[in-house]
């Protein structure tokens, strides 16, 4: 027997529609790329996004299209995220910390009609201007009065083409799995795949974001999305913002820990999000210049293994929770999130930290498995790792214009490339990436679990461990590491460091230093390259 429910679908466009009513007058707040500081709120920002589709209308965009976008976290981005989805067409952000030449394949592949882009990126896109066929307009994201000189002709201002377009715009209403969003995976092999959102799943994801035990968005909170529109979304922060009502402070092109704190203490910021490589870089400033951002609650981290330091760090020194979150640009993107059970909120410092550490908790809507190389489930005893496969309303079924994808099964589990440990609790914590796993004498050791352990010691900024080959045993691990500012380190006492806190046979062979670690485009340790790099290394003993 069918429910008697009505059949409303989930629409991009329904999240603003809301917001401009519930949460009118609530602020959305802009460190603009021109520098001033641009404020306004959800209802005008309504109107702006319906300026903004009226102007793609006349523009001929039309369902389906692919509007490419190449910027950073302003209220302008924001208004095309919403005008672009709610039209029906397609809101694909692009990283602007790709290679060139990536960026021209994945605009190619998905065939961008028109190309929004911020007044940094202007000299990237010049460069490569001329390999987008598909692209019939660029829009440079800014006023008349800081439009630039180019070379490229036909461009159109921003604010030019929003400005002359009413405010009223009648958002269709179409199948609520119809394709909302586009962002491509980072492709550190092979080319770049695209996943392609839906507005089911984008709503649905938003939901879940907002829940206090993820991230806790509420119209009494004031958030700040670190992590960029043009990665995965912004974790699906700018869906989330107006559904919940939350203050929404956009930080533009300022992420160093300077322009941060400033901003955070000026707006009043209780939760932030972001990687781990911008929370070290908050901390140093906070360090330096004794200061910090008393408001800030919460600060959601992911996208890369948290160091269990920084999480004491901020807990000890600053009342800050760090919630530790996991996910893929193919899990739109959130997975799991680490809140400490309420039965473990009175246990000793160092069993809250050792749960905090791991990767948290799946939220409602995301399945969890492991499973070994035979694809048989695996215990959930905190100790067992295997390959981390999952399930669930947000996550894709299949890649963007291709037919074949090995990560996905035919009982339709999608196999995230990650292996992990999932406890009693549920609480699911990654030993690797699939690739970045050493295999020492026929054992695996977790990369991550040395770094994690390395970054603890007071003369390590940074640290990423990578297997080299080793005769004997096959591979071993080399720890590299950036040393912390105004420090020596010596390599036999890092490496006494660690006796007694792991197994022998896992401690690294040898210690290289080096200034700094090469960081993707996600703001990741490219350890494929530091594997490249050191090849053919021969450690020099302990
Ligand atoms: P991306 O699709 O670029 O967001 O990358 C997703 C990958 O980042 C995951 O499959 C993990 O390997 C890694 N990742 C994301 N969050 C975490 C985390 N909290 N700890 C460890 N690795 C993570």
């Amino acid at each position: 027997m069918r429910g008697l429910m009505m059949d409303t679908p989930l629409l991009i466009s329904s999240i603003l529609e809301h917001a401009r009513g519930v949460f009118a007058d609530q602020q959305i707040v802009t460190r603009t790329v021109e520098g001033p500081i641009h404020r306004y709120t959800y209802a005008e920002a309504h109107a702006r996004a319906c300026q903004l589709a009226n102007a793609l209308a006349g523009l001929g965009v039309g369902q389906g299209d692919r509007i490419a976008t190449i910027a950073w976290n302003t209220h302008r981005h924001f208004e095309i995220y919403f005008a672009v989805s709610g039209m029906g067409s397609i809101c694909h952000t692009m990283n602007p910390r790709l290679h060139p030449s990536q960026v021209a394949y994945i605009v190619n592949h998905a065939e961008d009609r028109v190309l929004f882009v911020d007044l940094t990126f202007l000299p990237f896109v010049e460069a490569v201007a001329d390999k987008l066929p598909s692209v019939r307009q660029i829009v440079v994201m800014t006023d008349r009065a800081h439009m630039p000189e180019t070379k490229l002709a036909d461009i159109l201002c921003y604010e030019d083409l929003v400005n002359g377009h009413s405010d009223i715009y009648d958002w269709p209403t179409f199948d609520e799995n119809t394709a909302s969003s586009l962002c491509y995976t980072s492709g550190t092999t092979g080319h770049p795949k695209g996943v392609l959102y839906s507005h089911r799943s984008t709503v649905l994801h938003s939901y879940a974001v907002c829940l206090p035990d993820v991230m806790h968005l509420a119209e009494s909170e004031a958030f700040l999305p670190v992590v960029p529109m043009f990665h995965v979304n912004a974790w699906g922060t700018p869906y989330a913002a107006p559904l919940s009502g939350v203050k929404l402070v956009m930080p533009g092109p300022g992420l160093d820990g300077a322009s941060l704190t400033e901003l955070m203490n000026a707006e009043e910021v209780t939760t932030t999000a972001g990687v781990p490589t911008v929370w070290l870089g908050l901390l140093n400033h906070w360090r330096q210049q004794k200061t910090s951002v008393p408001t800030l609650k919460r600060l959601v981290v992911g996208g890369s293994a948290v160091p269990r330091s920084m999480i004491e760090i901020f807990h000890d020194d600053f009342g800050i929770e760090v919630r530790h979150a996991w996910g893929m640009t193919e899990m739109s993107p959130l997975g799991s999130v680490n809140v400490l059970k309420s039965s473990l909120r009175d246990a000793p410092a160092e069993r809250r930290f050792d749960v905090l550490s791991k990767q948290g908790r799946p939220i409602f809507g995301v399945r969890m498995k492991i499973v070994d190389e035979q694809d048989k489930p695996l215990p959930h005893d905190g100790k067992a790792f295997g390959t981390l496969k999952v399930q669930g309303p947000w996550v894709c079924s299949s890649y963007y214009k291709l037919d074949e994808s090995e990560a996905h099964d035919a009982e339709g589990w999608f196999a995230t490339g990650d292996v992990a440990t999932l406890d009693a609790d549920s609480y699911m914590a990654i030993t690797d990436r699939e690739k970045d796993l050493i295999k020492s004498g026929g054992e695996w050791i977790s990369s991550i679990d040395i770094e994690n352990l390395a970054m603890s010691h007071v003369q390590i900024a940074q640290a990423a461990v990578v297997g080299i080959a080793d005769v004997k045993w096959g591979e071993r691990p080399l720890l590299i590491v950036v040393p912390a500012p105004g420090t020596a380190p010596a390599k036999t006492e890092l490496l006494k460091f660690f006796e007694g806190k792991i197994a022998k046979w896992m401690i690294p062979d040898d210690v290289v230093f080096v200034d700094s670690l090469p960081i993707g485009a996600t703001g990741k340790v490219l350890k494929g390259k530091l594997r490249e790099e050191y090849a053919d290394y021969q450690p020099t003993g302990r």
